[in-house]
């Protein structure tokens, strides 16, 4: 096992990871802008190294700074979170040259899934069912309205590079195709410096679900069942839920089993997530995130699984902790993302938090780096606490989340709270019944 890890991230993920490693009795350093002297993360570390002022491109981005820290604090392995650089294959390859474990897939892996085109052929190839659309990339808008005609409109152009919902385009109608297919290429040359793009079909009224895997280096996959991410704004996912009010028992079970023995074939180490778009009882698959995800704590709830010790372990050699037949779905589990921001209008709202007072109680979970008297820096993302909440089923865990989200005090900023209690009391919420469209326009009523 390792001695030390040093933890390449910020905020509520460095901390989530930190506490998996001393729970494991492993030493822990943390690296920080110079915006970041007084985070949570720095304060409670063992040790910690500033690696560059506040823009995340010459500090959580600064592949020689972060190396240069692991190296003089001696750390064994480096913890990626999400975000940043968790799906920077060539960051894995560096901590990996300079001697260290990168606690992740290998860096072939982490490639291959991030390009979408390449992760589409093979999870295809893996017998995933996929969203019909083109083989590879779109060469001109001549292929383009050839294959829009075969899928079918409305069609969706998507980048191969893709992430964040950015370089993706829907097309009604042939006489759009032309100007969706420049204007997608030239938001994903901006975006990732890569304009390859292809094309699906647009689904609908889909909803987003994704099944949570875990694998070691000796074989053994296991899956944690799926998470239900439909409620998203601008394809950002804003509140999540396991499991989802749409399968069935037989059904997770089915697509578990697919995505597992998917995951066996391709050799994968870590943990990782498969995402689908669902619609009329069918699985279409996206993408894989080869990373720890924002929304792994709703599946931690219901199983009991320390997914950041699993992956550590795993990186480290040893055996996954349970095998498929101990896992038991126990219940339901929500989990809200608070940001901040306006809850009207989504305008950042970076600044001190002047009061602060999270809520508690029987399965009541806050993953957070907030304490009173902090300033959230105005540099990253605006995400600044989780709350998730368990209950026996799901509405016993609505009635918690209420209680708990009535009670969570942050002063000094807005925040998305507001907005989660209206949500929680929606009658379509309360229900299950919602796609991917749901929340956008529910926030236009
Ligand atoms: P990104 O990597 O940019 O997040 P994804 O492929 O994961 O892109 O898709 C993000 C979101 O976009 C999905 O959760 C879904 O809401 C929507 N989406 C993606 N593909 C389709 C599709 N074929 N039809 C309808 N909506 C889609």
């Amino acid at each position: 096992m390792f001695d030390k890890v040093l933890i390449a991230n910020r905020g509520e993920i460095a901390l989530r990871i930190h506490r998996a490693c001393k729970e494991m009795g492993i030493r822990t350093v943390a690296v920080h802008s110079t915006a970041d002297d007084n985070a949570m993360h720095v304060r409670l570390a063992d040790e910690s190294v500033c690696i560059g002022p506040p823009s995340s491109v010459e500090s959580y981005l600064n592949i020689p700074a972060i190396i240069s820290a692991a190296e003089i604090t001696r750390a064994d392995a480096v913890h990626p979170g999400y975000g940043f650089l968790s799906e920077n294959a060539s960051f894995a390859d560096i901590v990996t040259e300079h001697g260290m474990t990168f606690i992740g897939p290998t860096a072939e892996h982490i490639r291959l899934m991030g390009d979408k085109i390449q992760a589409k052929v093979t999870a295809r190839q893996l017998g995933i069912p996929c969203v019909p659309g083109s083989d590879g990339a779109i060469q001109d808008a001549a292929e383009a309205k050839t294959l829009a005609k075969d899928i079918g409109y409305p069609v969706l152009i998507k980048a191969a590079a893709g992430g964040g919902g950015r370089g993706m385009k829907v097309v009604r109608e042939p006489g759009e195709l032309e100007s969706a297919l420049s204007q997608a290429r030239a938001e994903a040359r901006n975006a990732f410096g890569d304009d390859a793009v292809y094309m699906e079909k647009y689904l609908g009224a889909p909803r987003h679900i994704e099944f949570q895997i875990l694998a070691d280096s000796l074989g053994n996959v296991v899956h944690l069942g799926e998470r239900d991410c439909s409620l998203q704004r601008r394809h950002q996912k804003v509140l999540e839920e396991a499991p989802s009010p749409a399968l069935n028992a037989d059904q997770r079970a089915e697509m578990g089993e697919v995505v597992r023995n998917a995951i066996a074939k391709l050799g994968y180490l870590g943990a990782g997530t498969i995402e689908f778009l669902y619609e009329d009882g069918k699985f279409y698959f996206i993408e894989m995130n080869t990373r720890i995800q924002v929304e792994h704590p709703v599946s931690e709830m219901i199983t009991g699984i320390d997914l950041v010790r699993e992956q550590i372990r795993v990186a480290s050699g040893l055996p996954l902790s349970v095998k498929q037949e101990d896992i038991r779905f126990l219940g339901h589990a929500i989990e809200c993302r608070i940001n901040a921001e306006d809850p009207q209008t989504f305008a950042p709202s970076p600044g001190v938090i002047t009061d602060y007072h999270p809520p508690g109680g029987l399965d009541v979970r806050v993953d957070s780096a907030l304490y009173a008297g902090y300033r959230i820096p105005p540099y990253y993302d605006s995400l600044i606490s989780k709350l998730i909440v368990h209950g026996k089923t799901r509405n016993d865990c609505l009635m918690r989340l209420r209680r708990a989200l009535g009670e969570y005090v942050i002063d000094g900023i807005k925040t998305t709270i507001p907005l989660h209690e209206r949500l929680v009391n929606d009658a379509d919420f309360v229900n299950g019944v919602y796609d991917i469209h749901f929340l956008e326009s529910y926030l236009k009523r």
